[in-house]
Formats: C-alpha cells, sequence, structure tokens
C-alpha cells in the first residue's frame, strides 16, 4: 500500500503574538490543499487549543514535546495524557533542539516515545546528525542509534503511529538543504536498517519525511525522491509559502 504523504509544520517557538498565531491559520483555513496529503502542525503549547478550536479538522495539530510521566512534580512541563486529553492527536519527539539544547538523550526521547503511545498520540520521531558526524561517515551510524533506543520499546502494532523525521542537524535552521540525493541515500538506506531491525513490512509502510531548511524553491527536487514520504518545515511553514510545500507532490 502507498504511503500516505505527510507535511508538517513545526512552528518552535513562533509566532510571538495571538494576532499572528490568528493570521497564520486564516491562510490555512482558506488554502487549497492536496486531501490526499496529511497535515500536521505544531504550534507552542499555549496556543495548542485555540488553534484546534480555530482550525479546519483535515489539518491535525501536534505538540513540540510531552514528559514521560502522566501528571507530577514536573513544573513547566505537559504530559502525553494531558495533550489527549485536549484533543491533540501528535506530538513532535527527539527534535535536534530538544536533543542539543535540552539535553535529551535517545533514552529520554525512548521513555517519551512509550508514554505518548500509551497514551494515544501518534508521533513524529526526529533523528539526524551533525555536520561533524556527517563528514566522518557516520551518518547511518547516528541515525540508527537514534532509532534503536526508540525500537527497543516499541511493540509491532505501534509502527502505525510512528513518522520518522530524517532531520540532519547541519540543515536545520540553517538554509543549507541537503541535496535530494543526500536525502534519498539516508532515507534509502534508514528503510534498508528498518527492515532489518524490525520488518520488512514496517519498513515499507513506515513514512519517512525530510526535515532542515526546506522551503516552497527547493522542495520539488526532494519530493520526488522514491524514499521521501514528505517533509517537517519549521521557519518556512510560518510563511504563505507553506501552502506550496504541502502542495508540492500534487
Ligand atoms: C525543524 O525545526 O524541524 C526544521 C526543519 O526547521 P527549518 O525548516 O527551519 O530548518
Amino acid at each position: 500500500m502507498a504511503r500516505q504523504y505527510f507535511v508538517g509544520g513545526n512552528f518552535k517557538m513562533n509566532p510571538t503574538t495571538r494576532e499572528q498565531k490568528r493570521a497564520l491559520i486564516k491562510i490555512l483555513n482558506s488554502a487549497d490543499i492536496d486531501p490526499q496529503t496529511e497535515v500536521v502542525i505544531a504550534p507552542p503549547s499555549l496556543y495548542l487549543i485555540p488553534v484546534l478550536e480555530l482550525l479546519r479538522k483535515d489539518i491535525k495539530v501536534a505538540a513540540q514535546n510531552c514528559h514521560a510521566k502522566a501528571s507530577g512534580a514536573f513544573t513547566g512541563e505537559i504530559s502525553a495524557v494531558q495533550l489527549v486529553d485536549a484533543g491533540v492527536p501528535y506530538v513532535i519527539l527527539g527534535h535536534s533542539e530538544r536533543r542539543s539544547l535540552f539535553h535529551e538523550t535517545s533514552e529520554i526521547v525512548a521513555a517519551k516515545t512509550r508514554a505518548a503511545l500509551d497514551a494515544g498520540l501518534k508521533i513524529i520521531l526526529c533523528v539526524g546528525e551533525t555536520l561533524e558526524e556527517r563528514e566522518g561517515g557516520k551518518t547511518q551510524d547516528v541515525v540508527q542509534a537514534q532509532l534503536k533506543a526508540v525500537i527497543a520499546v516499541l511493540k509491532p502494532e505501534d509502527w502505525s503511529r510512528i513518522v520518522i523525521a530524517y532531520e540532519p542537524v547541519w540543515a536545520i535552521g540553517t538554509g543549507k538543504v541537503a541535496t535530494a540525493a543526500q536525502a534519498q541515500e539516508t532515507h534509502a538506506e534508514t528503510r534498508t536498517f528498518l527492515a532489518s531491525a524490525v520488518s520488512p513490512a514496517i519498513a515499507e509502510s513506515t513514512r519517512i519525511i525530510y526535515g532542515g531548511s526546506v522551503t516552497a524553491s527547493n522542495c520539488n527536487n526532494i519530493t520526488c525522491q522514491a524514499d521521501v514520504d514528505g517533509f517537517l518545515v519549521g521557519g518556512a511553514s510560518l510563511k504563505p509559502e507553506f501552502v506550496d510545500i504541502i502542495n508540492a507532490r500534487r
């Protein structure tokens, strides 16, 4: 069965006013969006509930993080159980900014993934290497190590709720997008790894999307690669061109 094309928008800690947030939603609500594409936007946690209320229902909403525990003395955190109760269907986990700036190890990402799945969420699981690791020929070692930690806590039935986002750290927010060949190579190798580490059927059905400085003007070459099943978009998801990226495969 063909994998459904997926485009996510990671707003990060943007926008900074509710008015700007409403303007972004207005653009999406009036856009002509390919109905074959699954679209998910991840606003800051403060805006999750108003976005759920304002946003058209064929676009889904993701949190950018969650805690591994369901409740308790974890000041400043939000749990997967709370996200589900609020009506949020997706969460982004393992984003490189969480890994590097907030010291999230792959084991922490795995614990959050398990908790999120148990609560009923779907996961956009981010993996990717630094420039130094790529230049040292370690891209697959890094991606596989990040994935192995999560695979260790997954059951076969969980995979239908996992989207893998390959996001090279050197491409995130830098304006340096991977070439179509680099993205295809890493996605294909990751799929081959999934076939041996999990199963050929799960490797075939799991969506692997690319993230890192994707814009409307650079997405066309990447989108036609066989193992690229969509995008996770940061900066450009805050602009009207996000709609062009969503529709790139039309
Ligand atoms: C991201 O933060 O997931 C991302 C891909 O950011 P950008 O598109 O801005 O590089």
